[in-house]
């Protein structure tokens, strides 16, 4: 049984096509272009939704996800598969951390968005609508942002669904990265996915404003692996890798607008106690000594010497 033509917005691809262009959503009253690919597989099978630049400036997963919507090919795909490889179209022009430049909001916080809020709840509303709502499965890539450097890893959201829950941890373990997060963070794109049922994952490579081919090959074949194992492409499900199960992801937050000196680098394994850093004042007084709540890896650190209050400065993954 072949599928149906796939429509989204003012786009459709039928059966064996591809088709790339935007959907214009409002947004705050603007015009807000979201560039995207709808590939239609020749064959039948589900549908799986990709995106990414939802942090405007995480570079290798917007790399990637470019990468497949210009080179995955609907005659060899079963199902359908969706590309949206910048989300935070406004923040990639001005390579905006973390936020919307449109409303300040972090869009991985919003979901699954609210048509009466600002543009970031706007956008995330359309999404989840438009998108996650119409797809069987939902990868979502990230990586450090301009001013983070992390080690690879995976996360799935404990929606409390056991189905859901057990596919979204399958598809974690098959996309290939060592370190598998298993995370209750509310707000984000896979998160709001995984609590509508649809079995999501998040997947983070890179980072400090910079994509090497080795990150963006790692997000890259992920989604190929994962393709694989829901059967949509050919050559059978790939082997699981062995991989480190974390079920703590533990943030240290900066409570001042101050200096950061990191006393750790990523990937640095540490113990329980051990000093990760200071956070001082222009004087170097010590306004903050950050500590490691655990036994574990630092899995995420901000590289910036400026620190934000509030702003997590670095993760123990334990
Ligand atoms: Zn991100």
């Amino acid at each position: 049984m072949a599928n149906e033509t796939l429509t989204i917005g003012s786009l459709t691809a039928k059966p064996g096509e591809k088709t790339f262009g935007s959907n214009v959503l409002t947004v705050s009253g603007q015009p807000y272009r979201l560039a995207m690919w709808l590939v239609n597989g020749a064959h039948d099978g589900p549908t799986l939704l990709v995106t990414a630049g939802v942090h405007a400036a995480e570079y290798a997963s917007i790399a990637a996800a470019l990468d497949l919507g210009r080179t995955l090919d609907p005659k060899t795909l079963a199902g359908r598969v969706i590309v949206l490889p910048v989300m935070n179209v406004a923040g990639f022009g001005v390579r905006s951390i973390y936020i919307s430049p449109l409303d300040g909001k972090n869009l991985n916080r919003v979901f699954p968005g609210d048509a009466g809020g600002t543009a970031s709840d706007q956008v995330a509303d359309w999404v989840f609508k438009n998108l996650m709502k119409r797809s069987n499965y939902y990868i979502d890539l990230h990586g450090g942002d301009l001013i983070e450097a992390l080690v690879p890893f995976t996360i799935m959201f404990r929606s409390g669904h056991d189905e859901t829950d057990r596919v979204s941890f399958d598809m974690a373990k098959v996309f290939g990265i060592h370190y598998l997060v298993r995370s209750e963070t509310p707000g984000s794109a896979y998160a709001a996915a995984a609590k509508a049922g649809i079995p999501s994952i998040l997947a983070e490579a890179g980072g400090q404003g910079i994509w090497p081919p080795e990150d963006v090959a790692s997000l890259r074949t992920g989604v190929d692996r994962v393709m694989r194992h829901l059967k949509m492409l050919p050559g059978g499900a790939p082997e699981t890798p062995a991989c480190t199960l974390l079920d703590r992801f533990l943030w240290l937050r900066s409570e001042h607008d101050a200096f950061w000196y990191p006393a750790v680098g990523v990937g640095d394994k540490v113990t329980s106690g051990q000093v990760l850093g200071r956070v001082t004042d222009h004087e170097g007084r010590v306004l903050q000594t950050a500590t490691s709540p655990a036994d574990g890896s630092v899995l995420f650190l901000v590289t910036s010497l400026a620190i934000n209050k509030g702003d997590p400065f670095l993760a123990v993954g334990a």
